[in-house]
């Protein structure tokens, strides 16, 4: 099982894969850039062959990058829609430049335009700054919990946006828990589980889905609230993050926490919680 937290590649790759492992990970999430800045670090070719080595000796799995929250390949501004080009072409290339396996993204927001607006607007940027030959990497859209005019809170939607922009094999779908609990999935229920696997088998289709953020809710089902909580301690409870890590499918899918953290040492724990469940504590 591959089971990890959302880290930071800041300080470097390598230090990354050393941090996970110190945290009882075999994975990790990351910003591709600055969260809610533009910037972005390079990462130059000796950090990346430093970066296969500690892979190696930590036995790091596949990664789930996460493109920064302050790009709206929805938007309706000229300007908003080549920042989000740029960042989407320029972020693929970096990732793609150390093997990372998987980037998320949050669709975008049509700020009241609607959603076939909004889609039609996503599919452009992803046609033109998306490589569509295949690669290691792969970028994923977010199932999202659908607060606002966010696009991407159904797999309908999603799967709309793969078809318009010709199902490259670089585009895929992360599920979040949390967000999906909020749509109104659930975990919680053998039927809620069986009732998301039947709506991906119908739509986007489960080898589009590559990775999973692993989080609790504050809130209650299909709240449309986009509120992430520690395992166990939100809506979902032991008993629904439980039903994921038991999945025969779910469970293989790279499992990485965005739960809320003051410090990212507290994850040691939380990772440790989970597998005490697992083991049947
Ligand atoms: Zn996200």
């Amino acid at each position: 099982m591959w089971l990890g937290a959302h880290l930071s590649i800041s300080a470097g790759l390598p230090e990354a894969a050393e941090t996970a492992a110190s945290l009882g990970a075999n994975t990790f999430a990351y910003f591709t850039r600055n969260p809610r800045g533009g910037s972005a670090r390079q990462i130059p070719a000796e950090e990346v062959a430093a970066w296969q080595t500690a892979r190696q000796t930590y036995a790091i799995g596949p990664t789930v990058g996460h493109m920064p929250y302050t790009v709206n390949l929805a938007g309706n501004k000229t300007s908003v829609q080549g920042f989000a080009r740029m960042v989407v072409a320029e972020d693929f290339r970096r990732v793609e430049s150390f093997a990372g396996e998987y980037m998320c993204l949050h669709p975008g927001s049509h700020l009241g335009d609607g959603a076939a607006a909004g889609i039609e607007r996503v599919v452009a940027v992803l046609k033109d700054s998306l490589p569509h030959a295949s690669s290691t990497t792969m970028l994923l859209l977010e199932t999202m919990a659908g607060s606002g005019s966010e696009i991407g809170a159904s797999f309908a939607e999603l799967a709309q946006i793969l078809d318009g922009a010709g199902a490259p094999p670089t585009l895929g779908v992360c599920l979040d828990s949390c967000h999906l609990f909020s749509q109104g999935y659930d975990f919680t229920t053998a039927h809620g589980i069986d009732q998301l696997l039947f709506d991906i088998d119908q739509t986007v289709g489960r080898d589009r889905v590559r990775a999973m953020h692993l989080n609790d809710s504050k809130f209650p089902l299909g709240s449309h609230k986009d509120r992430h909580q520690n395992l166990g301690q939100g809506s979902l409870g032991k008993q629904g993050i439980l039903n994921i890590l038991r999945h025969p499918w779910l469970s293989t899918l790279p499992l990485v926490m965005e739960t809320p953290v003051e410090d990212i040492k507290e994850y040691e724990a939380e990772i440790a919680l989970a597998k005490s469940w697992l083991s049947g504590d």
